[in-house]
């Protein structure tokens, strides 16, 4: 039941959240100035792949569609941008006029949402519990903290006075987002020191924006990756499924670990081993995957954890409170809510994989599309 019930929240989120942008799709659409794909339900393999590649969210992106796309790579680039950028207006911590940047340095303690932040932060709320608050969008505080934000400071750990100031503004219980009367969002939160970072969904926002707009150009086949988060759907210019490596964590030049088929799904993986820090005075490894239950980046072994689901937003929230939970509990809750999940933990210096049931489909590359 809690299954369907996700399932029926996170479609509607998504539908929302989708709406909410491809509403000026539809009215360029009714205007006859948006360009139809040639729709093609295997891929054209005459025509090469129309790739784009560019920089959004401090990070990269790049996006394949095998076969036309008519306006070319020029449009296919114009529309992906687009979206990044309405996104960014709305959730980048590193955008001092982005929403949530206000919303951050407002002094109120009850403020109302544009209809897409509160749809997600709703969201974000929901995925958070479900992981007993192992992700949880007010670590803001705590990641500025450890200087994984937008302003990084010095590579030492803070004090303990510190984490345990920052970390007295974190938690569940720390805020609520609710819908008023007519319908508008609204957060309230304990204090203004509530201070939310939506860092770890950026990318699946962005892969899932970008499929959005391509479902509603009727383009059957393409690959869209946000950093760390995909989406696929249909097959490659050779008629196969779409393979997405999995990163080795030990290799700096980003070797495979594992290919994997996400069939048509979400892909996103948290890793704990690219972005952090070595303290200088006691030798110790801090990344920006934050626990926010202790204060502190996580210690365990686990630094890799990769989920697939029907989306991306739900796959990039996950996939981080799963790392901060560990690869025994993270494979538990996968079992539970029967998900997939493959988890990489460094074993006496080498890496060793494990993954949940749910999981298995994807690693055989040449399993039917659904
Ligand atoms: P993920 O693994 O998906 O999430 C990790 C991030 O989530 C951490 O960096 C932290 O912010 C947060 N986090 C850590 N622990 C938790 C937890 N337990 N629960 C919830 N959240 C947690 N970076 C730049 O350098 N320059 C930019 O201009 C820039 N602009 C950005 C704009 C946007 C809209 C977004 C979303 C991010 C931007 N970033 C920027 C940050 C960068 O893109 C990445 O988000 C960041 O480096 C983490 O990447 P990741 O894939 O490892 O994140």
């Amino acid at each position: 039941m809690a299954c369907l019930r996700d399932n029926f929240r996170q479609a509607l989120v998504f539908l929302m959240i989708k709406s909410i942008f491809s509403s000026a799709l539809l009215a360029l659409a009714i205007l006859g100035t948006i360009p139809t794909l040639l729709s093609c339900g295997e891929a054209d393999k005459t025509k090469p792949t129309v790739n784009v590649q560019g920089k959004t969210m401090g990070t990269f992106y790049s996006i394949q569609v095998p076969g036309a796309f008519q306006g070319g790579a020029q449009m296919l680039k114009q529309t992906a941008e687009h979206e990044f950028e309405q996104i960014t207006s709305v959730i980048s911590g590193f955008d001092e006029n982005s929403e949530i940047s206000k919303v951050n340095a407002s002094t109120d303690n009850t403020v109302e949402l544009s209809e897409y932040l509160g749809a997600l932060m709703a969201a974000c709320r929901h995925y958070s519990e479900q992981l007993g608050g192992a992700m949880d969008i007010t670590v803001g505080p705590l990641v500025r903290l450890w200087g994984f934000g937008a302003d990084p400071k010095g590579q030492h750990a803070p004090r303990q006075d510190q984490i345990a100031q920052a970390s007295s503004q974190v938690g569940l219980d720390k805020y609520e987002i609710n819908r008023a009367e007519q319908g508008a969002y609204a957060l309230r939160r304990a204090s203004a020191e509530v201070q939310f970072d939506l860092a770890t969904v950026g990318e699946g926002l962005g892969a899932d924006a970008v499929a959005a707009q391509l479902d509603a150009r009727g383009v059957e086949n393409y690959l869209v990756s946000v950093a760390g988060a995909s989406r696929s759907k249909g097959v490659n210019a050779k008629g196969q499924p779409w393979k997405i490596g999995i990163e080795d964590p030990t290799t700096p030049e980003h070797k495979v670990f594992v290919a994997v088929c996400p069939l048509g799904k979400a892909m996103s993986t948290a890793g704990s081993y690219r972005n952090f820090f070595k303290d200088p005075d006691s030798d110790r490894i801090y990344s920006h995957i934050i626990d926010p239950f202790s204060g502190y980046p996580v210690q365990h072994q686990t630094v890799s954890v990769t989920v697939i689901a029907p989306t991306a937003l739900q796959t990039d929230a996950l996939d981080t409170g799963l790392l901060v939970m560990g690869a025994d509990k993270a494979l538990s809750f996968a079992e539970q809510n029967d998900l997939a999940v493959y988890v990489i933990e460094m074993v006496d210096g080498k890496p060793q994989a494990r993954y949940s049931s749910a999981f298995k489909p994807y690693l055989d590359c040449s399993t039917e599309q659904p």
